[in-house]
């Protein structure tokens, strides 16, 4: 058997190392304390549990799903962005519901990308967007996302002739990994540069409900072109602490909205109806659990940035995203930081690098680790630091 090429042309996983040494640990009977995980903690929320497995019980919804999503879910979800964001979408042209927002993220490329065509993708970033790129025939061209910038991507530094040839740009903001969060000055920028060089704009954006300190991050859709430049890819994830039901929503440009719709309906068979119906009543119900869960976060990421300046690795809390991107001392790759971490500490980390080149020389720790296994981790940092020290 010889499998096609864009499965050999696969990156390696990079955290063999890393898994190997947890299986070890725990073989041993050690306990790791991990802060590798980005999927929230805490359950979804009681109201949508219960309107979904009301809808579970209708026999109606065990039937195949529309693939362009319930016409309610689509309203439902126009309808939340016009509260929450102020802008107007045609729930019939304009939204498509995902299953999850990694599947359009995915599928999207092969709306866009031919063989050979550029995307332009952030370095660290979400490997998906360059993933689906490659599995379109095209090519990825990194952004690089330094902190001197505010990690976010210096378009002016991309050569003409590379963006002549780009038909996509990939942007990310709350950002994970770096939790950055952008303006927008930025986003108006974003479209001016799409707009001078005829390319698709695909914002992911799953963390602008996960923000601190009274921020509220905005939408590439309420910037003036934002919606005649690209679309903007939403989920239930983490809003909701929904990662495994697996629904989110791709909003915006009409064109790109339909293209990615017949992708889809010729792979799928839409979400399971149960789940829009759980959707559903997620927009349109109490949307107290938001600031409960962020409040929750909120703490985690102060007794975190504590522990993490007490140790000698100073960073400004974040406002946004489940992530704290820590820089390491220049002596240690990623990797060797992450696994002395794990075999000094029983601390378990993600190496920058997995997150591409940029992402070397820094650590990312998720929030999402309960209470009690959060103060594990910062009792085990604090006693490491003081019996082994940084060099
Ligand atoms: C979590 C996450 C997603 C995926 O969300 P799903 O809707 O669960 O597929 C996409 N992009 C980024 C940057 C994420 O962190």
């Amino acid at each position: 058997m010889r499998l096609a090429k864009r499965i050999e042309a696969l990156p390696p996983y990079l955290f063999v190392d890393i898994t190997k040494k947890i299986a070890e640990r725990k073989a041993r009977g050690e306990d790791v304390v991990s802060f590798a995980i980005g999927d929230p903690d805490i359950p979804t929320p009681p109201h949508i549990i219960e309107r979904l497995s009301q809808a579970a019980r209708d026999p109606a919804n065990h039937r195949y799903p529309e693939s362009e999503g319930l016409p309610q879910l689509r309203h439902a979800i126009a309808e939340w962005y016009k509260q929450r964001f102020g802008v107007t979408l045609d729930p019939d042209k304009e939204v498509l519901p995902l299953i999850g927002s990694k599947e359009g993220i995915g599928h999207i490329a092969l709306c866009l990308v031919n063989a050979g065509d550029l995307a332009l993708v952030p370095d660290p970033g979400y490997p998906v967007y360059s993933i689906g790129t490659m599995f379109a025939g095209g090519e990825t061209y990194p952004l690089p996302l330094t902190e001197e910038n505010d990690f976010l991507p210096d378009l002016d530094q991309v050569p003409p002739q590379v963006a002549q040839r780009a038909k996509l740009l990939w942007i990310n903001y709350p950002n994970n990994p770096t939790a950055a969060v952008a303006g927008v000055d930025f986003f108006a920028n974003v479209i001016d540069f799409a707009r001078k060089y005829d390319l698709a704009v695909c914002h992911d954006t799953p963390y602008t409900e996960v923000a601190f300190d009274g921020y509220r991050p905005i939408s590439l859709m309420e910037v003036p072109g934002g919606k005649e430049v690209g679309v903007e890819f939403h989920s239930f994830s983490k809003s909701y602490n929904m990662t495994g039901w697996r629904i989110g929503m791709a909003v915006g440009n009409a064109h790109m909205i339909n293209a990615l719709m017949r992708v889809k309906s010729n792979l799928d068979s839409g979400i399971p109806q149960a789940i829009q119906y759980a959707a559903i009543e997620a927009l349109r119900g109490p949307q107290d659990c938001i600031g409960e869960h962020n409040a929750i976060y909120q703490r985690r990421r102060d007794l975190m940035v504590k522990v993490l300046g007490e140790i000698g690795l100073k960073i400004r809390p974040p406002q946004a995203s489940l992530y704290l991107w820590v820089k390491i001392p220049p002596s240690f790759s990623s990797t060797e930081f992450a696994a002395k971490l794990l075999d000094e500490a029983g601390v378990v980390v993600t190496p920058g690098i997995g997150y591409g080149r940029y992402g070397e020389g820094y650590i990312r720790l998720s929030l999402t680790i309960p209470d009690d296994r959060l103060e594990e981790g910062i009792a085990r940092l604090r006693t490491w630091y003081n019996n082994v020290k940084l060099t």
